[in-house]
């Protein structure tokens, strides 16, 4: 089924945030020195309604991010016929890799081994290997997601071997209410665990790194995915749809 986009009022809209968030990472890609053409933008859907998605993928836009299964999984096979990447952002469940497996691109927030490991048991032989990131949390917000930054370059070690996971590189969610400078400083460690990692051999090319609050200083830091929701789709409906809830 292909679902157009069922109201215009909305589709103007989400057309007119497009634009200006383009300008925005534009703007912070040319203040850091960099080229926009280095920076992905990964649409974050959840909470939005799939005619939101194709009227964003009738402007061109790819890649959409999603972090709950039985909210993605029907998403997804409504809009089929647009043969859009698929991102699954939100915490992994070792109960739940399968789905992901079988029909997402990239996986972001990797952060224990035996996951990484059922991912690349169930990936189906037919399809490419299945992106992955490895989820760093560089301060110590107890709410957050991810490895230690020394634990975290363990488990990139161990996923690289892997055989039906491509590890692209790191990811990263800063918690709300640091200053652009603390910003600037946490992105800066994931950036340099990456640097190592490549250092050490790994072919990684994706910082995955940056959303509606902090892309400016993802983007200095040398972010090259930007995960952009409220500032695209506007407010989720629904409260729920919390980072990392
Ligand atoms: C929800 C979410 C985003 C998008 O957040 P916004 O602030 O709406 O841009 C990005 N990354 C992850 C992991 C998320 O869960």
């Amino acid at each position: 089924m292909l679902i157009r986009p069922q109201n215009s009022a909305t589709a103007a809209q989400l057309a007119g945030r497009l634009a200006q968030l383009r300008g925005l990472l534009a703007a912070a890609a040319a203040r850091a020195g960099r080229s926009v053409d280095g920076v992905t933008l990964l649409a974050v859907s959840k909470g939005h309604a799939a005619e939101d998605v194709a009227a964003l993928a009738a402007l061109g836009q790819r890649a959409f991010g999603e972090s709950y299964l039985q909210e993605a999984l029907p998403k997804m096979d409504a809009l089929a016929d647009l043969s859009l990447e698929w991102h699954y952002i939100g915490r992994l469940q070792a109960n739940k890799t399968r789905p992901l497996a079988e029909r997402f691109h990239w996986v972001h927030a990797l952060d224990r081994l035996r996951i990484a490991e059922r991912l690349s048991q169930q990936r189906p032989f037919h399809a490419p290997p299945l992106n992955v990131c490895v989820q760093v949390k560089p301060g110590d917000d107890p709410a957050k997601g991810g490895l230690a930054p020394a634990e975290a370059e363990q488990l990139a070690l161990q996923v690289a071997r892997l055989p039906r996971l491509a590890l692209r590189g790191c990811m990263c969610m800063l918690p709300d209410g640091l200053t652009a400078a603390q910003q600037l400083q946490q992105f800066g460690q994931v950036a340099a665990l990456q640097a190592r990692l490549v250092a050490g051999g790994l072919p990684l090319d994706t910082l995955s790194m940056g959303m509606s609050g902090d892309f400016g200083a993802a983007i200095a830091a040398g972010s090259t995915l930007v995960r952009i929701g409220t500032a695209l789709f506007g407010p989720r409906p629904d409260a729920t749809h919390d980072p990392n809830a």
